[in-house]
């Protein structure tokens, strides 16, 4: 069954039907155990359990794959009005009696507070000693999930990852969890839509005849720190090394844009300057101004390498390692749904306390606990923080994030591509970021069978998925994903541009969308700004407290991308089984 794409059935009125008993009556008696009562669930789900699932019937799948071809309009993603109602209500005095007031405690060595990739690769590194891993979300994975439709996994944030050197530790651990034997490679140059009008050599500055000297002098730029030739060498966040370090911290003094009209001596040409623009929204929800040439640096010069893509994103990555993870550690360790309140480190050892799945106080005691979870929940959870490391987490800041899916009845049969960017008329806005970016809406559409083994193999399918990445680089981005109204909103302007704009140009019809999924993202980006490395913060973030706890997010150096979290993991947790002994 289809439903019209201009009659969205909200939640109030889905409410309704559950009330009148009809076909979520039917969906909640057939789910299987596993597969709680997912409010966004109106199709019909599938009947297998999740091997990912714990003896409570919580899946902790990083993927939903219970949608059918009906899911409510409402924003999936982050479920944020548990947790901020706790903290909005509880002021700290008060989380703290909480916790002191558990009399019952569960004894462990190790605790993971956060199951985005961070603590998941921590949690994997440390599985001989049977972490205990809690997250607040409905599954694991963070900004790395996705859900399915028809078979096709899709991802709801996080898309895909860099190729590695053949001794690197990140490349070791993508072998170990089996993702090497899946994952589809990556070469060729993404296309890009410029005043309607598709480009595959843009970099070779097709768009801009007469131009092209700029464009070269850049992409060989880029490839030649990608590749560490001419004496250039790749800035990796985290440095491998102390040269690593000096030139991360060069590039730290000036924006991306600064670096790189340095670079040319010349001002960016302006299909240039929208394309890294739009690289910048959709990459990090900042812009070419705010983000620093270090960050920039990194996630541009590897768009010049090989790039990874898994079918459903980077959520195959997480749901993969967990799937090896179930070979030693018990299910009932795998906790979602488990908002950690309170971190305090004594003299036995690690005291954390959280509100479990039925909403219930619970305390463990671990040797050594692992914090995945951002720095702004780090600066409200863990007591007696130094006064330098409160200061430096008050000075971050961090951006929000729509991702949509649309699901089409039809399979696609143009040009293959991965990650299409749209830009515009090739200018935009610097003086009004926050219109400008209005404007565009999406920046670029990720076509979601890219990785499927069908694709490549066994023909194409017969539907597609197409993912649309829309970053808020603007601090008031937040504000308004929250508003009443916000899911209506933002579904209009999303249905606009895909019926007007992005089916056409693909030749996919309209009349053919089965449905619109939008995930809310409050948080998910932290941005870069220049200077965090030389002015200390990023080692006061880094820094592990009292020898017992160690910090993995990805904003221990305030930057979005999963290789800094993998690597940051695998840093932290070897550090940690030092102290474990
Ligand atoms: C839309 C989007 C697209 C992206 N695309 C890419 C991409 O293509 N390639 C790439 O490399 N990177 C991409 N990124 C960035 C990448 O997703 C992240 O760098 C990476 O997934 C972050 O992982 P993490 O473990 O460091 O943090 P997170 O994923 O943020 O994990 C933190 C976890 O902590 C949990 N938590 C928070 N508070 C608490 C609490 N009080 N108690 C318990 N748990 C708590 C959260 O629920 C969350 O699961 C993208 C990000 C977004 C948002």
């Amino acid at each position: 069954m289809k439903k019209k794409l201009d009659q969205p059935i909200t939640r109030r009125q889905a409410v309704k039907l559950l009330g009148q008993g009809g076909l979520y009556t039917f969906i909640l008696t057939q789910l299987p155990s596993c597969t709680t009562f997912n409010p966004r669930a109106s199709g019909l789900a599938p009947s297998v359990q999740d091997p990912l699932t714990n003896p409570d019937g919580l899946c902790f799948s990083p993927f939903d794959r219970t949608l059918g071809d009906l899911a409510l309009k409402e924003f999936g993603g982050e479920k944020p009005d548990v947790p901020h109602d706790f903290f909005l209500f509880k002021n700290r005095a008060e989380r703290k009696a909480l916790a002191d007031s558990i009399k019952d405690i569960e004894k462990t060595r190790v605790v993971v507070v956060g199951a985005g990739i961070a603590g998941i690769t921590a949690a994997y590194e440390l599985r001989s000693y049977k972490p205990i891993m809690l997250d607040q979300g409905q599954r694991f994975g963070g900004n790395a999930q996705g859900e399915a439709w028809r078979g096709t996994d899709y991802s709801t944030a996080a898309a895909y990852f860099c190729g590695q050197d053949a001794d690197s530790s990140i490349l070791k651990f993508y072998q170990e969890i089996g993702i090497d034997k899946i994952w589809r490679t990556k070469k060729e140059e993404d296309p890009v839509l410029l005043n309607s009008k598709r480009y595959t050599n843009f970099w070779n500055g097709e768009t801009a005849p007469g131009a092209e000297a700029q464009f070269l002098k850049l992409r060989k730029y880029f490839e030649d720190v990608n590749e560490e030739k001419e004496g250039q060498l790749y800035p990796e966040i985290p440095p491998g090394s102390d040269e690593v370090l000096q030139r991360l911290k060069q590039l730290d003094r000036m924006t991306f844009r600064a670096h790189l009209e340095e670079v040319l001596g010349a001002r960016l040409h302006p299909h240039i300057e929208t394309a890294l623009e739009h690289y910048c929204w959709s990459t990090f929800a900042c812009t070419l101004d705010q983000m620093s040439a270090a960050g920039g640096m990194n996630a541009y010069a590897a768009e010049f390498g090989d790039i990874y893509v898994m079918p459903g994103g980077n959520g195959a990555i997480a749901e993969a390692a967990l799937k090896k993870m179930t070979d030693t550690v018990p299910l009932s360790h795998f906790r979602p749904r488990a908002l950690v309140f309170d971190v305090q480190v004594s003299s036995q050892g690690v005291l954390v306390s959280y509100i479990n799945h039925k909403g219930k106080p619970a305390r463990i005691q671990a040797d050594v606990a692992i914090l995945g979870c951002p720095k702004f929940v780090v600066g409200k959870i863990l007591r007696d923080l130094e006064p330098e490391r409160l200061k430096a987490i008050e000075q971050l800041n961090y951006n929000a994030y729509l991702v949509a899916n649309v699901l089409v009845d039809q399979p696609f049969r143009e040009d293959e591509f991965y990650d299409y960017y749209l830009l515009g008329n090739g200018t935009f806005d610097r003086a009004n970021i926050e219109k400008t970016t209005d404007e565009q809406g999406v920046t670029d559409v990720i076509y979601g069978s890219y990785a499927r083994p069908d694709i490549t193999a066994a023909g194409r399918p017969g539907h597609t998925v197409l993912t649309l990445y829309r970053g808020f680089p603007y601090s008031e981005g937040r504000g308004k994903l929250y508003m009443d109204g916000a899911f209506e909103k933002y579904y209009a302007q999303f249905a606009k541009q895909i019926r007007e704009e992005i089916l056409p140009q693909l030749k996919l019809d309209p009349a053919r969308i089965v449905d619109i999924r939008i995930a809310r993202w409050g948080h998910p980006m932290p941005i870069q700004a220049p200077g965090l490395i030389n002015r200390g913060i990023i080692d006061t973030l880094r820094r592990p407290f009292k020898e017992r706890v160690f910090f993995v997010q990805q904003d221990n150096w305030m930057y979005a991308a999963i290789e800094t979290s993998i690597q940051e993991g695998l840093i932290w947790s070897k550090e940690a089984k030092k102290k474990l002994g």
